[in-house]
């Protein structure tokens, strides 16, 4: 399944994207799902589960929280943490309420990726090596890193407008239905990051485009999955 695991809501601060138009979107170029990671906030929710509803699309809730160290994509959390959090804290928190933290961009030029901070958070369930709204060869930095690690790497567009929405996706072989699912999948290292739409807004909605040159990874032809 071919999923954008980072987009930003009108529940961001810095979005005044809806959901529903995010999903119209999502389904016309042959995505099977969204993660909605606003900016601290799960206030997408309720609307989450009525869209996903009436477009029989995945929809998952999560959050991009910033800790004094950078970014961290959170699952499985019910309740927005405290401000600035120190990131280890947040990682073991979410850890052991069964969810999972992920380092958004890490190398990210904008003083809000963790880095090489990473080393110090053992319990980090992966690392976005393909975000949307980053360089390459910072997203490459995050790759290596990801590879020396041993963690799984993630793909999201960051999203904060419709038409940048499946720059980059997470590829998961199993069917992901729920929360839970993804979750697990990722503990489980069931997932790859993908270059599903290059040359933001270029193609026309419904075109697949294969994977980047530049990406050195490869996933079954779409429709071939469950
Ligand atoms: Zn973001």
């Amino acid at each position: 399944m071919f999923i954008d695991m980072h987009i930003h809501t009108r529940y961001s601060n810095d979005s005044h994207m809806e959901l529903e138009d995010a999903i119209v979107y999502a389904k016309d170029i042959g995505l099977d799902g969204l993660c909605v990671t606003d900016h601290e906030s799960m206030d997408a929710q309720a609307e989450a589960a009525t869209l996903a509803q009436k477009h029989d699309f995945l929809v998952l809730v999560g959050m991009e929280v910033l800790t004094r160290q950078g970014d961290l994509l959170i699952f499985g959390l019910e309740e927005v943490p405290r401000p600035l959090m120190d990131a280890g804290a947040l990682v073991r928190e979410v850890t052991w309420r069964g969810g999972i933290a992920i380092s958004a961009h890490p190398f990210r030029n904008n003083e809000r990726g963790l880095g090489n901070h990473i080393n110090q958070l053992s319990q980090l369930s992966g690392i976005e090596v393909l975000n949307g709204s980053t360089l390459a060869h910072h997203n490459l930095q995050a790759l290596h890193l990801s590879r020396k690690l041993g963690l799984p790497g993630l793909g999201g567009s960051d999203a904060h407008q419709v038409d940048r929405i499946g720059r980059y996706v997470s590829v998961f072989p199993g069917r992901i239905r729920d929360l839970q699912d993804l979750i697990q999948a990722i503990k489980a290292h069931q997932v790859q990051p993908l270059a599903f739409k290059e040359g933001m807004g270029s193609l026309s909605p419904g075109v697949f485009q294969e994977p980047a040159v530049w990406t050195p990874f490869t996933c079954p032809a779409p429709g071939s999955m469950g």
